[in-house]
This record gives C-alpha cells, sequence and structure tokens, in this order.
C-alpha cells in the first residue's frame, strides 16, 4: 500500500534528496538551518520524515521511541539515496508527477496556454499546450524534454 501523506524534511547533508521527492509530488522542506534541534522540532510539528546522514538525530529520544521518524541515509551517491528512501517507504515515483515547484516545495496551479504565451520562449508556447505556473516564484513548467529526461531518472530509483 502506498502511503500518499508523507512529507518530508531532507537534511543538508542530503539536499539533492529535497529536489526528487518534490518532482514526485511529496511535500518536501529542505533544512539548511543550524541546530538539529529546529529540524526535530520542524520534523515533530508537521509530521515530516527526517532523511538525514547525521547518525546523531538517529540516537535522539524522539526517534528511537518512534514519536519521529527518521531515515539515516547510508550512501554518498544520490541515486543510492533515492533508491533507499523509496524502497523504505515504497514510495510511488509517480505519485503526483510535478505537482510542486521544485524550488519552493509549493502546489503549482495550471495555466492556460495564453496566459503564458509572453513568458515562455516561442518554440515551447508552439509545442506545449499545458502549463503550470508556481504561485510564489511564479516559474512556468511545462511538459517539455527535460520532464521526459526527469521520468527515465525516476524509473531507475524503483527497486530493481
Ligand atoms: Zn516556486
Amino acid at each position: 500500500m502506498v502511503i500518499s501523506n508523507l512529507k518530508f524534511i531532507v537534511d543538508h547533508n542530503v539536499g539533492k534528496l529535497a529536489k526528487w521527492l518534490r518532482v514526485m509530488g511529496y511535500d518536501t522542506l529542505f533544512f539548511t538551518g543550524d541546530g538539529d534541534w529546529q529540524m526535530v522540532t520542524t520534523a515533530l510539528a508537521e509530521g515530516r520524515v527526517i532523511l538525514t546522514r547525521d547518525t546523531q538525530i538517529m540516537r535522539r529520544g524522539v526517534v528511537t521511541s518512534g514519536r519521529l521518524k527518521a531515515i539515516l541515509i547510508q550512501s554518498d551517491e544520490p541515486k543510492q539515496q533515492m533508491q533507499q528512501v523509496v524502497e523504505t517507504l515504497n514510495l510511488d515515483t509517480q505519485f503526483r508527477l510535478f505537482s510542486i515547484c521544485l524550488e519552493c516545495n509549493q502546489p503549482l496551479e495550471g495555466r492556460d496556454k495564453q496566459h503564458v504565451k509572453d513568458r515562455v520562449p516561442l518554440y515551447v508556447f508552439q509545442t506545449q499546450s499545458q502549463y503550470m505556473e508556481c504561485p510564489t516564484c511564479h516559474r512556468i513548467y511545462w511538459r517539455g524534454t527535460h520532464w521526459q529526461a526527469m521520468l527515465n531518472k525516476l524509473e531507475r530509483f524503483k527497486g530493481s
């Protein structure tokens, strides 16, 4: 069974995970503050799973008691890190593909073609019909070739 309401907080030492979890559509904060305590507090308050390479966090009482879920990432390599997360939590890599901003973690909003006319390159406008906009940073997303490249990468995160 796939758990659909998982949310994450990604430690700065495994930052690449944030982008890929957002690509899949999982609400993911990227923690850049200092002090583990701040990350732990946010995770507890918002019900987020911590992803980290920091063994200290794993020894905290809130984690060992099971009140807070944290995953100790084993590898240095982003692909293997993603494989570990996907396998451990049985994540759906196609969960809500490309539904949140990769920069801001905000849900994207649909935009019609005319609305983005002057904001995307002409060749994109001529070939794409569906667009999404981030309400925070106003970046426009569309299903171009980079989407396909990301989809292919997502496939490789699944266990063999
Ligand atoms: Zn944004």
